[in-house]
């Protein structure tokens, strides 16, 4: 029987690994973790984590984001306290893993961090009530909404903002069990703290969220979805070190680098 356990997807070929606690041993999965109940998760030998390397531990079909879902995160960019959720959208292909750098774009020129805690979809979910929603999460991993936050204020919409390649660090690992209501998110750059939050500070608890976003539109297994950052965001540099942590799921490490466009002449 295996209770709250750490998914991970390992490199080069993808595979999915688990492990019970944060720097315990990785074993190779061999059930369907989408498919089947951890409780009946077959399990294989063990990997070298360090010789391996990790991605990102799911490949979503489609990132939702949420804006201003804590209070206070509102209150600092000016913005009134939305009645119902903000939501967006973040292009999948801006899903980057552990390690991997986040490239400032040259479009911008203030690109910022907003470290987030973010559920991961186990099964297919539409209109579903709050307590199907929270049983079809397969669990919560940390998330960088990196935003550019000129061409956000400058955009009719968010899709330009949000959506550079490497936009969106996802790891190290699902903690599949998570207890939803008990979460801390922390983010720092260059060691140093910059956010700090509490899922009991969200507006909209995360089932509720994932409920809400179901009578939009039909969720499938790997989904992701981004429940919002809490207040401190600020901007990154070329040569930060950027992590977001969530206790009991380990954490997100990410240089940040200035993006090399084709064309620039050496
Ligand atoms: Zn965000």
């Amino acid at each position: 029987m295996i209770g709250s356990v750490l998914l991970y997807r390992i490199g080069p070929e993808g595979f999915y690994g688990v492990a019970d606690d944060v720097g315990a041993a990785v074993r190779i999965l061999y059930s369907d973790p989408f498919d089947t109940l951890p409780g009946g998760w077959e399990l294989g030998r063990v990997v070298d984590l360090d010789r391996a390397g990790l991605l990102p531990p799911v490949l979503p079909g489609k990132v939702v984001g949420v804006g201003r879902n804590y209070a206070e995160h509102a209150d600092e960019l000016g913005n009134p306290r939305p009645e119902e959720p903000v939501i967006f959208l973040k292009a999948p292909s801006a899903v980057i893993g552990p390690r991997t750098p986040v490239l400032l774009p040259p479009e911008s020129e203030r690109v910022e961090h907003e470290g987030e805690i973010a559920a991961v979809v186990r099964s297919r979910l539409r209109r579903a009530s709050v307590e199907e929603a929270r049983s079809a999460i397969l669990g919560v991993t940390c998330a960088c909404d990196v935003t550019a936050r000129d061409l956000q204020r400058r955009d009719p919409t968010f899709a330009r903002g949000k959506s550079f390649d490497t936009f969106c660090p996802l790891g190290p690992a699902v903690r599949v069990g998570a207890d939803l209501g008990d979460l801390t998110v922390i983010t720092r750059v260059g060691g140093e703290e910059r956010q700090r939050g509490h899922s009991s500070g969200m507006t909209w608890p995360i089932a509720e969220l994932v409920s809400w976003i179901s009578a939009v539109m039909t969720l499938e297994p790997g989904d992701v979805i981004l429940t919002g950052t809490p207040p401190g965001v600020g901007p990154l540099a070329e040569g930060d070190r950027l992590e977001v942590e969530i206790p009991g799921v380990g954490v997100l490490e990410n240089p940040v680098e200035r993006e090399r466009t084709a064309g620039v002449a050496a």
